[in-house]
């Protein structure tokens, strides 16, 4: 079975350490090295550039040039995609709109990082911050996601849950109960998404990083499925090459389990069908 690694960070995302973050060419090298199938860097395009700033405008030119330049070096090797993680799109639609004319991406993987008027879910103030406000930011989570579904303009839907991992650490999870409730506040989305032919993302994160499940959980990967949803994106979200591709083989188990019998990649934006 070949592993697909569909969402990873090199050095031009803002939130990778510097000093252990690894270049376009050195996640690819790493990539082969792990007999990979293909590789999909995604970088980080916060259309707001949030999270404390850390987020300068990104190098959209260098990183053109840095995977043209990996994909023709390793090509016959492992297939290098040109990818980005956009987060936020409906923020300023006309920023992203003239960012997508001008990179023509083979894969773009659409993210909520943060809703309008709140922080990064990562960088919000936990222990300060009321249960009512926290209750309010993730309706406001739901309601930005499926704005940025009915724009559709992406190819998967990255990591729903995403703010889980952060409520979870500071012991707030039960204001937004996902694992009880997350069927009836995601099943509008999961909808869209199929009626769309946009994918869902099973960003395996969360199990390298002790939050206990993938994003989305189990339950919602097989509620999805119910709901007649057939294609699946697996990714590391590795920010650092030492987390390339981990945990997607076990998960690609677990997606068998629940019935799948492939997942995608995509090139030139249509999805690839890979057997698992
Ligand atoms: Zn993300
Ligand atoms: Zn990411």
């Amino acid at each position: 079975m070949q592993i697909h690694e569909t969402h990873c960070h090199s050095l031009y995302s803002g939130d990778v350490d510097k000093t252990r973050g690894a270049s376009i060419d050195a996640l690819c090298a790493r990539a082969c090295e792990l007999g990979l199938g293909s590789i999909a860097v995604t970088d980080h395009l916060e259309i707001d550039q949030t999270m404390g700033n850390i987020f300068p405008p990104l190098d959209n030119e260098g990183i053109r040039r840095d995977v043209t330049a990996a994909k023709e070096k390793y090509s016959g090797k492992a297939e290098v995609v040109y990818g980005v993680e956009l987060a936020q799109a409906c923020h300023k639609m006309s920023k992203t709109q003239s960012i997508l004319d001008e990179y023509k991406y083979d894969f773009i993987i659409g993210s909520v990082h943060c809703v309008r008027g709140f922080p990064d879910f990562s960088d919000m103030e936990y222990p300060a911050v009321s249960d009512g406000t926290l209750a309010h930011s993730w309706e406001l989570y739901l309601a930005e996601m499926n704005e940025m579904v009915d724009w559709g303009g992406f190819d998967t839907l990255a990591h729903i849950t995403y703010p889980y991992r952060y409520f979870h650490r500071h012991g707030r999870e039960a204001i937004i109960n996902v694992f009880e409730k997350g069927r009836e506040q995601f099943e509008p989305v999961l909808r869209k998404i199929i009626h769309k032919g946009i994918a869902l993302e099973v960003n395996t994160s969360g199990l390298r990083q002790h939050d206990g499940c993938t994003f989305p959980h189990t339950d919602l990967i097989k509620f999805y499925r119910e709901l007649g949803g057939e294609l699946v994106t697996v990714g590391s979200d590795a920010h650092y090459a030492c987390d390339l591709a981990a945990d997607i083989r076990e998960t690609y188990l677990l997606l068998k389990e629940l019935g799948f019998g492939s997942v995608v990649t995509f090139r030139e934006r249509k999805p690839v069908f890979r057997d698992i």
